[in-house]
């Protein structure tokens, strides 16, 4: 089979069982390696399917400039959709990202715009939000998708991501957790999963130092793609039972062992969602099956304390 462009490639990423990182006390643990996506990551669903609304709606043409706040993967994904479809792509950024993500967008062909981040991801977000506001007020050639308020997001996960996993998953599933950033992930796959088994357990998933659901304030913290200090519109706050907050030592502890004992390269935020899923797992018990996402890829992590000592 040949596809016609590298979009076509997008989704059905595997679902793998956990095996060292499991004890025989706890329910079995699947992740969907988001990291295998084309784009590395699973906001290239959201991006494609954000500027597929977009266009169905008339509100891109083919000189529009395609501008969005994102503290990373969003921007890699727009980024590459830009690319395959001829639009150009500007991604407007906290500094405090990892120097790879701006790498990967400008290697792809957008442009880069860094907002310095002085310790207050929440408040650099906005000020990344602003600047992109202002650039639309100013050139009618700008659309900007704006992935923490547009329906299109949680959308995918409901059409795509969560129909994936109930196709592959061989039994009911009792649980399923996942960090929030948009809060596409949880909203999108937490409605369709819930909506098959209404007795499931599902945990948002909070950065210690981010943990604004739990009514706590943000900080800096390295769970980048999560806790980015906003409760976005777009997020189902009715879809998780409750909140399980992990720390930055769980998190990058987590997605070492992955790499390590399982074989999974991925970021710093699937060790978040897994480390939650361990624990979700020893609750429910043996007999039963939890499920949670790998957002990304490690190699986007070099610079980062995932690969120092
Ligand atoms: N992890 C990473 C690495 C991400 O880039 C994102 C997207 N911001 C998420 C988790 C959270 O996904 P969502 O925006 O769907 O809540």
């Amino acid at each position: 089979m040949v596809y016609d462009n590298i979009l076509q490639a997008m989704g059905n990423t595997p679902l793998i069982r956990l095996n060292h990182m499991v004890t025989d006390d706890q329910a079995r643990v699947l992740v969907k390696f988001e990291g295998l996506n084309v784009g590395g990551s699973i906001k290239t669903r959201t991006a494609y399917n954000m500027i597929r609304e977009a266009e169905k709606r008339g509100l891109i043409r083919e000189d529009t400039i395609i501008v969005e706040p994102t503290s990373g993967n969003q921007g890699i994904g727009l980024a590459l959709v830009g690319a395959v479809r001829g639009y150009k792509t500007r991604i407007i950024m906290p500094d405090s990202v990892s120097e790879e993500r701006r790498k990967l967008i400008a290697h792809y062909g957008a442009e880069v715009i860094l907002i310095h981040d002085a310790g207050n991801i929440g408040k650099c977000i906005e000020e990344c939000l602003e600047t992109a506001l202002k650039m639309a007020q100013e050139d009618p050639r700008v659309y900007v998708p704006q992935q923490f308020d547009n329906p299109a997001n949680p959308q995918i996960h409901r059409d795509q991501t969560a129909v994936e996993i109930l196709e592959q998953v061989d039994s009911p599933i009792d649980g399923f957790c996942s960090g929030i950033g948009t809060g596409g992930t949880i909203t999108g796959i937490g409605e369709v999963l819930k909506g098959k088994n209404p007795h499931m357990t599902i945990w948002a998933v909070e950065p210690e130092h981010a943990a604004i659901l739990s009514g706590g304030s943000i900080g800096t913290h390295l769970q980048m793609g999560i806790g980015d200090g906003v409760i976005p519109s777009i997020l189902n706050q009715k879809i998780y039972d409750d909140i399980c907050i992990i720390t930055d030592d769980e998190a990058i502890d987590t997605a070492r062992a992955l790499a390590s004992q399982e074989g999974i390269m991925c970021g710093i935020s699937s060790g978040t969602n897994v480390a939650a899923a361990l624990r979700l797992a020893k609750v429910l018990g043996p007999g039963k099956t939890v499920v949670t996402v790998l957002p990304d890829t490690a190699e986007r992590y070099f610079s980062t304390p995932l690969f120092q000592e």
